[in-house]
């Protein structure tokens, strides 16, 4: 791990805190008479104990993430945040505007067109810089933040939108490690790295979007408005709490990784065991990790179950696992559907109701495994 040297700091010591192993694109679903064996990467996280960014190791150079469907949570997202960034007047002096936006979409530029915000072209600066969960996808996070300092002009505000790693421990997310996306935010990390490039946070909001996500609007220095007091230093001191700059901390994802892999792998040779038959509902890539961590093949799990025509005939990366039609559901009659998109417990039911009346049951993938309470 000597090698590697953080991505914002260019700092060479830290921690391994997150090892997934071998991991295929998860977002790289081959045809189902693809043989693979598919690419795989190490991912990894590593926590910098400079500037205490937490972060993806490798390198894998994937290709870009296929744009898919724009998620809905995302564009209610950006509603909701342009106006609650607008009710504080932050918007009010009008003028450019430049978007680093994710590949995943929700896009605010039509949004702050309506503020009266006018776009401008790449690399031209702009009094409002607005980076929507872009920041995370950049390799070179020193680099990426140069550049939107460099384009803020003088008096300008750079809003930065990112899912809180206070959110990931607190909710133990270790599954939000993923290929192409290289930071991991904290507060704290993100406080650091604005300093380098001479910025500094200013105001914050919270949206529970994936848990926990924050928006922070920063400004260069010396800034003589009157910016509200207590939101930051309140995001600063919940991370302290969390323990975001603590390895031993984030270590907890990689217990908490292994244990639901285990709990998941565990369940399925007691189901194949006693004979029952088991499907799974979802091809979310964020089963991928989980079922390949796991060591789940299809003598295990023999096909996973999703609604989406575009994936139906594909397999799940990195296993030997197809992506059927919810007709094998009916057809096969399981003993379980192993559901691996648990918010969607109650619409599948609904919709698949031969399972529970042909004594199948649903089981929620995120409840094999999980940390018992103490006693
Ligand atoms: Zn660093």
């Amino acid at each position: 791990m000597s090698e590697h040297a953080c991505r914002a700091c260019r700092g060479r010591t830290g921690d391994l805190v997150l090892d997934l192993g071998e991991q295929p694109a998860c977002d790289y679903f081959p045809r189902g008479d693809d043989p693979g064996p598919d690419p795989v990467y190490p991912l990894q996280m590593w926590l910098c104990s400079s500037c205490g960014l937490a972060q993806l190791v490798a390198d894998p150079t994937v290709p870009e993430e296929p744009r898919g469907a724009e998620p809905a949570a995302l564009v209610a997202q950006a509603a909701d945040a342009v106006a609650r960034v607008a009710a504080t007047g932050l918007l009010a002096g009008g003028g450019r505007v430049a978007e680093y936006g994710s590949p995943h979409g929700g896009s605010w530029l039509e949004l702050l067109a309506d503020c009266g915000l006018k776009p401008v072209p790449d690399g031209e600066q702009a009094e409002v810089i607005v980076d929507c969960f872009g920041l995370m996808h950049a390799p070179d996070q020193f680099a990426a933040l140069a550049e939107r300092a460099a384009r803020l002009a003088d008096g300008g505000v750079l809003l930065l939108q990112y899912h809180s790693l206070d959110t990931i421990i607190r909710c133990g997310q270790w599954n939000a490690l993923r290929h192409g996306h290289y930071a991991y935010y904290s507060t704290t990390a993100l406080a650091a790295m604005l300093a380098a490039h001479g910025l500094r946070p200013r105001m914050a909001w919270h949206f529970e979007l994936y848990g926990g996500t924050i928006l922070l609007a920063a400004s260069r220095d010396p800034d003589t408005r009157a910016w509200p007091d207590g939101q930051v230093s309140a995001l600063l001191a919940a991370d302290a709490r969390a323990g975001v700059r603590d390895s031993a901390v984030l270590g907890g994802l990689h217990r908490d990784a292994e244990a639901r892999a285990r709990g998941l792998h565990d369940w399925l040779v007691a189901r194949h065991s006693e004979g029952s038959t088991v499907l799974g509902y979802g091809a979310a890539s964020r089963a991928v990790a989980l079922l390949r961590r796991a060591g789940v093949d299809r003598a295990l799990l023999p096909a996973v179950a999703d609604a989406s025509p575009a994936k139906q005939g594909l397999r799940m990366p990195g296993t030997d696992i197809p992506v059927v039609s919810p007709q094998r559901l009916n057809a096969d009659q399981p003993d379980a559907v192993l559901l691996f998109l648990a918010d969607l417990l109650t619409e599948v039911r609904a919709a698949f109701p031969r399972v529970e009346a042909t004594g199948g049951r649903w089981v929620d993938v995120e409840t094999l495994g999980q940390r018992q309470a103490p006693g």
